[in-house]
């Protein structure tokens, strides 16, 4: 069996077709268009390239977005009153702080930011206030990579109701909320982690199987039930060539990408997977540019939101 391909990018060219018509309408009816402020401290080259994608598909979109760079010598204390200030601007709807922050800001930064954000405002879906809406099944901005999963699955017309669904990875930005979204779609859902024993063949019950982990490749043939679907949330940065080559075999077009550029990213589903699973999403190409579509959503959901409040 060879897998059927789910292109991401055709998926989210949909998405992002299907929301035009509310920004527009946005637009004439609040004078100006929905706003996101995204936040970008230090540099990040990862972060970098995630937050020019981003800016690109807002502006492409016909959002105003407005990115905010602070310095990695920055304080938490000078992030908190620039999220503060974006808290209060009537411009932002959305407001996005991009992870990961400076290790000098320290343990539990990132937390404190996310808490910090307006939860009307909070596009990624992280404020606490948002996760437990989340958890009850009522959220308005649900976390983007997780729902842009769902959308994946719905549009590729792949059932979930019923259906045995394996996660592994519990973050708390993909793999729990990844985990309860499924449940609420009727998946039976088991999590996996790092502490789980026998992974292949818990993973291998898995009729849906989400791999949010960030290890290339980590996902084999003996992890995926033949005709499974298995979703590739992982994303890494790949500089050794000898890995990709193991990975990709001689001859492959992404080595040439290596050779292009000295790093390719790879995801964390074996290409062998392939000849078992019944569809798979690609890295790059899968997952991403969903999170994407789906933050542009987000942002333009905050905005009616916020019009409708007055
Ligand atoms: P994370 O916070 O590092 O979490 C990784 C999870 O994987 C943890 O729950 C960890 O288990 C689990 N894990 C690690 N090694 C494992 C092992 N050997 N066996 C089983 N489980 C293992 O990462 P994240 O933020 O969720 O991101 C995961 C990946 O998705 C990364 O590659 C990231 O770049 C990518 N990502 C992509 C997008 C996108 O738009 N495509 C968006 C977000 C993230 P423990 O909890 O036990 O440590």
């Amino acid at each position: 069996m060879t897998a059927r391909v789910i292109d991401g990018t055709a998926i989210a060219a949909e998405i992002r077709s299907a929301a035009m018509p509310g920004v527009e309408a946005f637009a004439r009816a609040a004078g100006r268009p929905p706003g996101l402020g995204i936040v970008l401290v230090g540099e990040n080259p990862a972060s970098e390239v995630y937050v020019r994608n981003k800016a690109k598909a807002g502006g492409n979109a016909g959002l105003w977005v407005d990115l905010q760079r602070l310095p990695a010598t920055a304080s938490l204390g000078d992030l908190l009153a620039l999220v503060h200030r974006l808290n209060r601007s009537d411009q932002h709807d959305g407001i996005l702080v991009q992870s990961p922050l400076p290790d000098a800001m320290g343990k539990g930064a990132s937390q404190r930011v996310f808490d910090a954000i307006d939860p009307d405002k909070d596009v990624d879906g992280f404020h606490p206030v948002n996760v437990g809406k989340l958890v009850q099944g009522r959220a308005h901005l649900k976390p983007c990579t997780p729902s842009g999963v769902i959308e994946m699955l719905d549009r590729s017309g792949i059932t979930i109701g019923g259906r045995h669904a394996v996660v592994i990875g519990r973050s708390e930005i993909v793999g729990k909320p990844m985990a309860m979204l499924l449940l609420q779609r009727d998946a039976t859902v088991t999590v996996c982690h790092s502490k789980t024993p026998d992974l292949p063949s818990v993973a291998a019950r898995g009729d849906i199987l989400v791999a949010a982990i960030g290890r290339p490749g980590f996902v084999t043939r003996d992890f995926v039930k033949p005709g499974a679907t298995v979703i590739d949330v992982g994303t890494t940065p790949v500089r050794d060539r000898a890995v990709v080559e193991q990975l990709f075999g001689h001859g492959s077009p992404r080595l040439e990408a290596f050779a292009k550029r000295g790093s390719v990213v790879v995801g964390d589903v074996h290409p062998a997977v392939a000849e078992v699973a019944g569809a798979l999403t690609p890295v790059p190409g899968g997952v991403g540019p969903l999170t994407i579509a789906l933050l542009l959503k987000n942002t333009l959901a905050a905005a009616e939101a916020r019009s409708r409040r007055g």
